[in-house]
């Protein structure tokens, strides 16, 4: 029989994938579920870029690449980048079969056993497990108390980290709050990393999607440059999440350690979805555009239902998504869950998930009719 590792006891699924499938199951059922659980742009992928993969495909292109990534990408990704103020080049970039996989190689390049990593909850799902998978240790800061904003709870971040910390991980604009970190707040975080010498993961794949706030490339503040690493992706911005392409930027000799565990996992990310992804990142503004007004229409639709019945949002300025309060103060908000998909037929994600027990997170990835519905059934349910 099989002895599993000791590593793989640590986790457990993934929670946001657990209840996208069990509304996916429900649907195949013949229920009619509005799911709000799903962390994805209900957009079609824009059609120049679909035209430019099978270009790639019909050109051949569908070998191997070199291991971080073709070199016209990895030049357009580092000039992104530039434009974002990093003082980036293609040598210091990993292409990944998506964001996720450059956050797995991140953590384990630079995470090993006892080795503590500070995030920030509520904090998406996978960088516990992530961090866990690697072995180190977790220590954790609350923003809920502080409206999901970083800037108020610096203080309780200087005292969470110390020279014993590894890495902190910062997500701005933030699955699963919408928190867009003011400059203040992340020049905080640059004080703090430089204060105790830390390695800081900024996971920017929502910065396309923000409304009345501008994102800040955390490592375009000085001091950061060397002691960053920026994640990104295609799959939020670009409605490509099935694609499965993301980066990471770090310096280059990080880039020669995380490369190993590149080339000896998934040796690279397929070759004609690269070559769609130098069109997405140069001719796509409009199409992004689209999206992003689209996404701040429904934020703002769902912002005046709930406060129609009573509920108040700390509603952030990014992503697609926000966390409700599910009735009193840390109620329990995965039987409020159970309920929602149960009797509502309305599918969200537990704030547990991210360390935030009492609220539930709701993707607004669904048309302005869909979110009506949802609301409609979770009133008629008393679940608001
Ligand atoms: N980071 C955050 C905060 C996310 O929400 C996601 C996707 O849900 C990812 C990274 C990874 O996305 P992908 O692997 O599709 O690029």
């Amino acid at each position: 029989a099989y002895d599993y590792s000791d590593r793989i006891g640590r986790v457990e699924p993934s929670a946001t994938l657990a209840i996208s499938n069990l509304a996916a199951e429900k649907e195949a059922e013949g229920a009619d579920i509005v799911d709000l659980s799903v962390g994805e742009p209900d957009f079609d992928t824009p059609e120049n870029v679909v035209e430019a993969g099978k270009e790639a495909l019909d050109a051949g292109h569908t070998g191997y690449t070199s291991s971080n990534g073709i070199a016209p990408l990895r030049e357009a990704i580092a000039g992104k980048l530039r434009d974002d103020g990093i003082d980036a080049s293609a040598d210091e970039v990993i292409v990944t079969p998506g964001g996720k996989q450059a956050l797995y190689e991140t953590f384990q390049t630079l995470i090993g056993d006892g080795d503590e990593v500070v995030l920030l909850d509520p904090a998406w799902v996978s960088y516990e497990a992530m961090v866990k998978l690697a072995g180190g240790d977790l220590t954790r800061v609350d923003l809920a108390s502080h409206g999901f904003q970083l800037e108020p709870a610096l203080e309780d971040l200087a005292e969470a980290v110390s020279d014993d910390t590894e890495l902190l991980v910062v997500n701005s604009p933030s699955n699963p709050t919408g928190a867009v970190f003011s400059e203040g707040a992340l020049e905080g975080v640059r004080d703090l990393a430089v204060e105790h010498d830390l390695a800081v993961i900024s996971d920017e794949i929502y910065e396309r999607i923000v409304y009345d706030a501008d994102h800040v490339s955390l490592a375009s503040l000085d001091g950061m440059a060397d002691r960053t690493v920026t994640v990104n992706g295609f799959s939020k911005a670009y409605s490509m999440t099935g694609w499965r392409l993301g980066y990471l930027h770090a310096t280059e000799e990080f880039v020669g350690e995380a490369g190993k565990l590149h080339s000896h996992s998934v040796s690279c990310a397929t070759n004609f979805v690269q070559r769609a992804g130098i069109e997405a990142l140069e001719n796509t503004d409009e199409a992004v555009e689209e999206m992003r007004e689209a996404f701040a229409d429904r934020r703002d639709l769902l912002v005046d239902l709930f406060e129609e019945h009573g509920v108040d949002v700390d509603v952030g300025d990014g992503a697609f998504y926000m966390m409700i309060p599910v009735g009193e103060p840390r109620a329990d908000d995965a039987d409020w869950c159970e309920r929602a998909i149960e009797q509502a037929a309305v599918a969200c994600v537990p704030g547990s998930a991210f360390n935030a027990p009492g609220f539930a997170r709701i993707s607004y990835a669904a048309s302005e009719e869909r979110l009506r519905e949802a609301v409609d059934r979770l009133v008629a349910n008393d679940l608001l």
